[in-house]
């Protein structure tokens, strides 16, 4: 990676708007999301109609008459407005790139109001006195749970609504700081797993959040209580703000796991090789829900940032074989996935067979990074 690495990251922290803040929001948020859909409404009137795509910079100057009217909530700035234009131009470029790529792609969709949650502005707004201030919107409460890196260039602040609790989320850039010193640190294989969320190289073996699976059952009931709830109603909307509480809560206890097991890896080791799991694809096989419970593909993102910052190295290796090849020898040893214990009939050895993919990992990366690594760094 380079020296000058910038990284783009997120700082999130909870806000807490007074009742006409809230009001003001949501006024915002609206409008956003009536932008949205009318902006996918006349993309898709022009290509029916005329075979002719509408591009983001003709919507923006659309935008212009829409603000000359003085539509939309009092002082919501331009950048807020811009906002949904740019999702839907996101939402197009990932529809055209899956066409491309030959898989069933969905069209862009029309947002519902309740689930249209969150607004950025690129410009205009700014933190005053610990508060965030939004152009047309005033100044909100935040609870600064850690600071921001002093070295960030803060870009954009999003804020979203998630079951009825407010997040300011700052997209900044950090420089990527200490670099090299982490070479000193030895390297690891990782095997990412059902059993084990990870086994390492070294032996260790890390279990999961398995939050999902835990709060399972109180999801099925909070679950079963909205579709009971009659549409429309007071209590229906109770019972599905409860719902959405839990699904929160089990996406805290991952992203907890994830930072703190992350963070630990970087400090341990100064190279990290794990397999370049197509974590989309298996999510949609027939183990989906243990591996969206696992949260690989979080883990991941944060373990390649958190790699970068501290001055380590993760490698991606192509899956495939890690559990067959013995360790050992490198003989081909064929074994279902119900069989724990890899044994080797060639050279006799009997480890756990997450242990034995973990070391063919870190092989596999060793082998790529010869040159660069220092013998004697693996752990065997
Ligand atoms: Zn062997």
């Amino acid at each position: 990676m380079a020296d000058d690495t910038r990284l783009r990251r997120t700082y999130r922290y909870r806000i807490y708007p007074t009742v006409r803040l809230r009001l003001a929001l949501e006024a915002q948020l609206g409008f956003a999301c009536q932008l949205y859909n009318a902006a996918l409404e006349e993309r898709r009137y022009a290509w029916r109609g005329r075979r002719r795509s509408v591009t983001l910079y003709e919507q923006f100057r659309e935008l212009t008459a829409v603000r000359a009217a003085k539509m939309g909530p009092p002082n919501m700035s331009c950048s807020a407005m811009r906002d949904p234009l740019r999702r839907l131009d996101w939402a197009f470029a990932a529809y055209f790139r899956r066409v491309k790529e030959g898989v069933t792609p969905g069209y862009p969709r029309f947002r519902s109001v309740r689930r249209y949650d969150s607004l950025t502005w690129n410009s205009g707004w700014g933190v005053r006195d610990g508060r965030l201030a939004l152009p047309g919107i005033g100044q909100i409460k935040v609870k600064w749970h850690r600071a921001l890196p002093a070295s960030a260039v803060v870009r954009t602040v999003t804020v979203r609504r998630v079951a009825e609790r407010w997040y300011a989320s700052f997209s900044l850039r950090v420089c990527g700081s200490r670099q090299g010193l982490a070479t000193q640190l030895p390297a690891v294989g990782l095997d990412l797993g059902i059993h084990h969320f990870a086994t390492l190289s070294t032996g260790e073996q890390i279990p999961g959040p398995r939050a999902y699976i835990a709060a399972m059952r109180r999801l099925r009931i909070a679950q079963r209580r909205l579709c009971r709830r009659e549409k429309a109603s007071h209590r229906r909307q109770k019972a599905r703000l409860l719902l959405a509480r839990h699904h929160e809560r089990v996406r805290n206890h991952r992203h907890d796991h994830a930072h703190k097991l992350t963070r630990r890896m970087v400090c341990d080791f100064g190279l990290i090789v794990v397999e370049d799991l197509n974590v989309g694809g298996l999510a949609r096989g027939r183990l989906a829900k243990h591996v969206t419970d696992q949260g690989w593909a979080t883990f991941l993102r944060m373990l390649e940032y958190k790699a970068a910052e501290a001055g380590a190295r993760v490698i991606r290796v192509p899956p495939g074989g890690t559990s067959q090849a013995c360790s050992g020898c490198g003989a081909f040893v064929p074994k279902l996935l119900s069989e724990r214990i890899h044994r080797c009939p060639q050279c006799g050895l009997i480890i756990d067979r997450d242990m034995n993919a973990a070391r063919n990992i870190l092989r596999l990366g060793l082998s790529r990074q010869a040159s660069t690594w220092p013998t004697g760094a693996c752990v065997a």
